[in-house]
């Protein structure tokens, strides 16, 4: 992960402290890194659209840039919003080089008919953090449907993925191997 040492938890809107205290505890699993969360921001009405009663993700990820932070750290942001893209109809989350952003609002096992689930949840809420830093830390798409940085075209590709990185992405972004 060369440069980058820390990451801050951005509540955007009304969010779960629970959520946040689940990513707080289980992004180190993963990441070496120093996990703290910082002050909400607002869930800005601008990036509203009526019409698809949904927010678009690009503008909420763009809101992040407002944190103060020093150069290493990552602002994770988490949303409860339903959010859209320019070209997806929905997304779980989304990133560019050093800010991430995700929404939890399809990650619910109820949101497919499913019985609540806690651990599920927490599973895919962690998987789809993890997968949105490793684009802030540079990661493209991988391959291989094991890797957490597999697309996610639907809900079972994150089940199935879940958060780690394959022997490759983990070399990339300089994780040691797997003992
Ligand atoms: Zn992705
Ligand atoms: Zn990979």
């Amino acid at each position: 992960m060369g440069e980058f040492s820390g990451i801050i938890l951005v509540p955007i809107g009304e969010v779960d402290p629970v959520i946040i205290a689940w990513l707080k505890e289980d992004i180190p699993k993963i990441l070496p890194a120093n996990v703290r969360e910082s002050t909400p921001l607002s869930l800005s009405p601008r990036h509203f659209q009526n019409d698809r009663d949904q927010y678009l993700a690009d503008g909420l990820l763009a809101d992040l840039s407002s944190i103060p932070r020093d150069e290493n750290t990552i602002p994770l942001g988490i949303t409860g919003a339903d959010l859209f893209s320019y070209s997806l109809n929905y997304v779980f989350g989304i990133a560019c080089t050093g800010r991430a952003l995700i929404s939890i609002s399809r990650l619910k096992p109820e949101c497919y008919g499913m019985p609540a689930n806690q651990k599920l949840f927490r599973w895919r809420i962690f998987t789809e953090a993890i997968h949105e830093l490793g684009h802030a830390f540079g990661l493209p798409h991988c391959e291989y449907p094991g890797c957490v940085m597999y697309f996610s075209n639907w809900i079972g590709d994150t089940d199935r993925k879940g958060p780690e990185f394959c022997y490759r992405c983990r070399r990339r972004i300089g994780l040691p191997g797997k003992a």
